[in-house]
């Protein structure tokens, strides 16, 4: 129970943008994919490049000779178990559980959300959550870490906090995608941030609240054996370290790849590091945002060399690295419309075929911001969601979605100006949430012990 106080305090509010349950016609949705780097810096690259379009698993391809007659005899064995397979057809999802469905855009144009699995993880009394999407591995359901954040004071001394991977399995029985823990890796400390490398999904970045950056990568280790009746497929799978090294200004409140082999971390001293990320985890530079209030809360990359962070005060600003030389480093830093909160959450987005930004503050407010045109007053959508900081995003820039209580999940419909809500089923105020990259998922949490996975289908 709160505490309740005998004196009425002054009722801050602002007015949503659209009426609540107004319809509207949506504007075409666009397609985007994420921003290219304009070049990649070879030399320092360890790990196995892949496209991002088709990349589902980090494979290592055997250079060794290949006996064809083997092969042909292990394929033609096989090739029954594939054909019937096949003509299953794809797997359909969960459909026990509770579907919210709305036509809230037009007839044509529908969003299924439906709650999809419990994660159960044990974490001390009122834990955070932290996650981060990884590839996808099958039926466009990415891999997953997760781990729990204990509360702080200020030092951290939880030595055994523990990184979870997730992976999501084809039940054959029940015909759906179960997610289940595969590995358990032990931390020295808290994470105070996690982010998956957009230019490789199997590789990924965590900051621990000690002040070290730890680099992982994720990989499959298929083995096929023949169980006399069946061949059998048994997969493992394993996190290893990378790298990691110690930051020099603390732990990071944020991490974003800006290419695939240089991560930014910014830390809430106003630095942004930017790491080289090979055999070792190199520090390349540091930079300084020199302004009134820096206290860097949040941050995102949009491309190779720009930047967004948001700051204590409510301020905004778009950095761009000229030169990430050690002898004449250079950032400009431009503002951007400030918020009167604090920065909790930025997101980039395309809003209708825009680069944009979407920054949320400690009331809810909500700012998109367009990035190519930034002389453009900023569109400022005043969401009917008081104190909801923790927002993603759907993949078209239209929906935002923010943890309700007890595990429900809100959404907002930024054209239409639709709020709906799924009804959770679990305890306790959630105050994370990760979007997948396919706009498919969503993780939320943490309620108690348990994370929410939500899936949904448009
Ligand atoms: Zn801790």
């Amino acid at each position: 129970m709160d505490e309740l106080s005998e004196y009425s305090s002054e009722i801050l509010e602002f007015m949503p943008t659209q009426q609540l349950g107004k319809q509207c016609k949506m504007v075409g949705a666009c397609v985007s994919t994420d921003f290219e780097a304009s070049s990649q810096d070879k030399s320092v690259e360890t790990t196995l490049r892949l496209h991002t379009s088709t990349q589902t698993e980090l494979s290592t391809s055997l250079q060794t000779h290949v006996d064809e007659q083997r092969l042909a005899l292990w394929l033609r064995k096989i090739y029954p178990a594939v054909e019937a397979q096949l003509l299953k057809g794809i797997t359909p999802l969960n459909n026990c559980c509770e579907t919210v469905d709305h036509a809230f855009t037009s007839s044509n144009e529908k969003l299924k959300v439906q709650i999809y699995q419990k994660i159960t993880v044990g974490g001390t009394e009122n834990s955070q959550g932290i996650a981060t999407w990884l590839s996808v591995h099958t039926n466009n359901a990415p891999m997953l870490v997760v781990s729990t954040r204990s509360p702080h004071d200020s030092w951290c001394d939880h030595l055994q906090q523990t990184l979870k991977l997730l992976v999501p399995n084809r039940m054959q029985t029940a015909n759906l995608v179960v997610y289940t823990e595969f590995k358990n890796l032990p931390l020295k400390a808290c994470l105070g941030c996690l982010s998956t490398n957009t230019f490789n999904k199997s590789i990924f970045a965590g900051s621990t609240m000690d002040g070290d950056i730890h680099i992982w990568g994720c990989r499959s280790n298929n083995r096929v054996g023949d169980n006399k009746s069946s061949i059998t497929l048994a997969s493992t799978y394993e996190i290893d370290e990378l790298c990691c090294s110690a930051s020099p200004h603390g732990c990071a409140v944020a991490l974003c790849w800006s290419s695939e082999n240089r991560l930014l971390s910014f830390h809430s001293n106003g630095f942004i590091i930017s790491w080289v990320v090979g055999k070792e985890l190199i520090l390349e530079n540091d930079f300084q945002i020199k302004v009134q209030v820096s206290e860097i809360t949040a941050a995102i990359c949009l491309n190779a060399n720009t930047c967004v962070v948001g700051v204590k005060d409510g301020s905004l600003f778009l950095c761009t690295i000229t030169s990430f030389g050690t002898m004449r480093k250079q950032m400009e830093v431009v503002p951007l419309k400030k918020h009167s909160f604090m920065i909790t959450t930025l997101i980039k987005t395309v809003f209708n075929n825009c680069p944009s930004v979407l920054s949320c503050d400690l009331s809810g407010q909500v700012l998109c911001h367009s990035i190519s045109h930034p002389e453009e007053e900023s569109r400022v959508l005043r969401i009917p969601l008081p104190f909801k900081n923790a927002i993603a995003c759907s993949k078209d820039g239209h929906v935002i979605y923010s943890p309700g209580a007890d595990g429900s999940l809100e959404y907002y419909n930024i054209v239409s100006g639709v709020h709906s809500i799924v009804k959770g089923t679990l305890r306790g105020k959630g105050n994370f949430i990760a979007c997948s990259d396919n706009g498919n998922w969503i993780i939320t949490g943490l309620y108690a012990d348990d994370f929410q996975i939500f899936y949904i289908d448009n």
